[in-house]
C-alpha cells in the first residue's frame, strides 16, 4: 500500500513513522514526489489489504493510505498525476523526463579514441545529449570483440572532458560497479541482464542514474519489477528503455514494441526512452522507429552511429552514419512538435569536464 505523509513533515517524524511500520511488520520505502513524501509498504503477507491500511491510517503524521495489492511500491504510477513523470538529472546539464528529449548517440563498441572523438562531436552538432559507448560488451559468441575494458572507459572520459557530452555505457558485473561509476554518467544496465539481480542491487546502490533495458523475453511487469530492485535499494534515477523483444518475426532482429511506451507510462512514473537500433538490427529502419517512439511519447532514444558501419567491430549493420544520424535529428523536430516534446538542437557548452574523470586504480 502507499502511504502519504503529512504536508510538512520531518525528516524525524519520517524516520518514527517508518520505526512504527517496522513493529507492525511492514517494509516500507520512501519516496519524494514534487512536495509530498510517499512511503510504500509491504506486509509481511506481501500485500496491502485494508485491515493494515485501517491500522496504519491510525498512526501519526500520515495523512491518508492506498491500499494496494500492485506488487511495485517506488515504481508506481500510484498517486502522482497521470502525466506525472520523474526528471533524472544526468551530469551537470542534462535531464530526462522533462519537455526536453534525451538523445543518446554513439557507437555500439568504443574501438579507439579517434573515432570515438570523431563520433561524439557530429553527434554533439547535430544535437544528442549524451554519448554511448560499450567498453563491457555482452556479445553472444565468447569469440566476438568483447570490448576494450578499462582502457575504453579512459577513452571516454578524454572524449567526455572534449565534447561536455555526459557518457553512457554498459556494466555487467556487480563487481564493476564501483569502477564504472567513477566514469561514466549512466550505468547502463543491458538486455541480458535484466534478470541479474545482484547486478540490479548493486547499481541500486550507486549514485549514478541507471539505464535499464527491456530483456528480450521479458514482460512489462518483469520490466518494472527489476526497476523496482533498483529502486528498492535507494536510487531513484532509473530510466527505462525499451529495446525490442523477441518474438516469431524473423525480418527484423526484435521486435519494436512500440506499445510498452505508453504503457509504462500508464503504470510507471519513471522516464522511458527508446533503443530503435537494437530493436530492428538494420540501419534503413532505425529512422522510422525513431520517429514511431516519439509520436507513441518516449522521453528519449538511444541510437547507435558509426563513422564506418562496415568496419563496425559490433553491430556495424544497425548503426548510422553520422549524416544520417543528422536527418534522424531533422526528421524527429517535426514528430517531436506535434507530441509537444523538444529535440535538442547543438546548446551544450563544453564544460564540467577537464581531466578524464579518474585514472584507472
Ligand atoms: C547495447 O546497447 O550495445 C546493447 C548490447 O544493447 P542490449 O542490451 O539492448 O542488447
Ligand atoms: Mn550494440
Amino acid at each position: 500500500m502507499i502511504i502519504v505523509a503529512k504536508s510538512g513533515i520531518t525528516e524525524s517524524e519520517l524516520v518514527r513513522l517508518r520505526e512504527e511500520l517496522a513493529s507492525l511488520g511492514f517494509a516500507s520505502h520512501v519516496r519524494r514526489q514534487s512536495q509530498r513524501v510517499l512511503v510504500g509498504c509491504l506486509g509481511g503477507d506481501g500485500g496491502g489489504g485494508s485491515a493494515g491500511a485501517d491500522c496504519i491510517r491510525t498512526l501519526p503524521n500520515v495523512e491518508s493510505v492506498v491500499p494496494s495489492s500492485h506488487p511495485l511500491l517506488l515504481a508506481a504510477r500510484a498517486l502522482g498525476p497521470a502525466d506525472h513523470t520523474s526528471v533524472v538529472k544526468i551530469g551537470p546539464t542534462c535531464t530526462v523526463g522533462d519537455r526536453q528529449l534525451l538523445i543518446i548517440a554513439g557507437p555500439c563498441s568504443v574501438e579507439g579514441q579517434a573515432m570515438l572523438n570523431d563520433v561524439a562531436s557530429a553527434v554533439r552538432d547535430a544535437g544528442a545529449t549524451a554519448l554511448r559507448g560499450g567498453v563491457f560488451k555482452p556479445r553472444t559468441s565468447p569469440y566476438a570483440f568483447q570490448g576494450l575494458g578499462t582502457a575504453g572507459l579512459d577513452m571516454l572520459a578524454v572524449t567526455r572532458a572534449k565534447t561536455g557530452l555526459p557518457i553512457v555505457s554498459e556494466v555487467m558485473d556487480p563487481r564493476q560497479v564501483d569502477l564504472m561509476s567513477r566514469y561514466v554518467d549512466v550505468l547502463q544496465v543491458g538486455a541480458r541482464n535484466m534478470q541479474n539481480f545482484s547486478l540490479l542491487a548493486e547499481v541500486g546502490r550507486s549514485a549514478k542514474p541507471v539505464l535499464l533495458k527491456r530483456g528480450p523475453s521479458a514482460t512489462i511487469r518483469e520490466f518494472l519489477l527489476a526497476a523496482e530492485h533498483i529502486l528498492a535499494q535507494g536510487n531513484s534515477d532509473v530510466i527505462l528503455c525499451e529495446r525490442g523483444i523477441r518474438t516469431f518475426e524473423t525480418a527484423t532482429r526484435n521486435t519494436l514494441d512500440v506499445s510498452a511506451v505508453p504503457v509504462l507510462k500508464e503504470q510507471s512514473h519513471l522516464p522511458v526512452i527508446v533503443d530503435p537500433s537494437h530493436a530492428c538490427g538494420r540501419t534503413s529502419l532505425v529512422i522510422p522507429l525513431a520517429r514511431a517512439a516519439v509520436a507513441a511519447g518516449a522521453d528519449g532514444l538511444m541510437v547507435e552511429v558509426h563513422p564506418s558501419p562496415e568496419t563496425a567491430q559490433s553491430d556495424g549493420e544497425q548503426s548510422l552514419r553520422p549524416a544520417q544520424f543528422a536527418t534522424l535529428m531533422r526528421e524527429l523536430r517535426l514528430v517531436a512538435r506535434a507530441v509537444r516534446r523538444d529535440v535538442p538542437r547543438k546548446t551544450l557548452r563544453r564544460r564540467a569536464w577537464k581531466e578524464p574523470a579518474c585514472a584507472v586504480v
